[in-house]
C-alpha cells in the first residue's frame, strides 16, 4: 500500500491524539488512586501537542479549542474502533463536513506539491478535523481499516497504524510492549523448564 507523505503524517498525529486520552492509559499508569490522565488536559497540553505536530496557524488556543479537540478525538476513537467501512464512512464523513474543508494544493517549507483539507484560518480542531479525517478516509477507499490498530498487550491499549506489508504488527511499539511480552513468555518458559 502506497501512502502519501502527508497522510502518514496525518496518521501520526491521530495516533498521538487518540494515545493522550485516559481510555488509552493502561490502568493504573496515572495517579497513586488509578486514575488514568487527560494527556490533553490543560491549554499548555494542547500547545504542546500542535507544536509537536507542526500544525501550523492555530493562532491563540482557548478552553473551547481544548474542547473541541477533546470532541475530536472521541470521533477518531469510533472511527479507529471499527473495521466496517459501512460503519466508518458516515462517521468520516460527518466528521469532515463539520470541519468544513477547503482543499488547497501547497508546497510550502520545500515539500513536493500535496494538498491541505483545512481551511485557512481554521480553528486547530476544524484542522485535524479537516486532515486527518481526510487521511482516514484515503484508508477506507484503500480498503485498509484493518491497519487501524490497538495495541494487544495485555494492560495497554494505545493506538497504533499497522504499516508493515503482511499487516502482522500486534503491539504499539516493539521496544516497550512487544519486548516487555517477549521477556515475560522467556520467563515463563524457563520457570516451566525449570519447575
Ligand atoms: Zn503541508
Ligand atoms: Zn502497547
Amino acid at each position: 500500500m502506497l501512502i502519501p507523505h502527508d497522510t502518514r503524517i496525518a496518521l501520526d498525529t491521530v495516533v498521538d491524539l487518540l494515545n493522550t486520552a485516559p481510555e488509552s492509559e493502561p490502568p493504573g499508569s496515572g495517579q497513586p488512586e488509578g486514575e488514568p490522565i487527560d494527556g490533553l488536559a490543560d491549554i499548555a497540553a494542547l500547545y504542546d501537542f500542535a507544536q509537536r505536530h507542526r500544525i501550523s496557524g492555530v493562532g491563540e488556543l482557548h478552553e473551547k479549542d481544548l474542547r473541541a479537540v477533546q470532541d475530536v478525538r472521541t470521533r477518531f476513537a469510533a472511527i479507529f474502533a471499527t473495521d466496517d467501512a459501512q460503519i466508518a464512512a458516515p462517521l468520516v464523513n460527518a466528521l469532515i463536513a463539520a470541519a468544513g474543508t477547503t482543499p488547497q494544493l501547497s508546497d510550502h517549507d520545500g515539500y513536493d506539491w500535496h494538498v491541505h483539507y483545512f481551511a485557512p484560518g481554521a480553528s486547530i480542531a476544524d484542522h485535524l478535523a479537516a486532515d486527518c479525517g481526510m487521511a482516514l478516509a484515503f484508508i477506507v477507499v484503500a480498503g485498509e481499516q484493518e491497519r487501524l490498530r490497538r495495541c494487544e498487550a495485555p494492560d495497554c491499549r494505545h493506538a497504533f497504524v499497522d504499516l508493515s506489508r503482511n499487516r502482522s504488527r500486534r503491539y504499539c511499539s516493539s521496544r516497550t510492549c512487544g519486548n516487555r511480552l517477549h521477556v515475560a513468555a522467556y520467563r515463563a518458559r524457563r520457570k516451566e523448564a525449570a519447575g
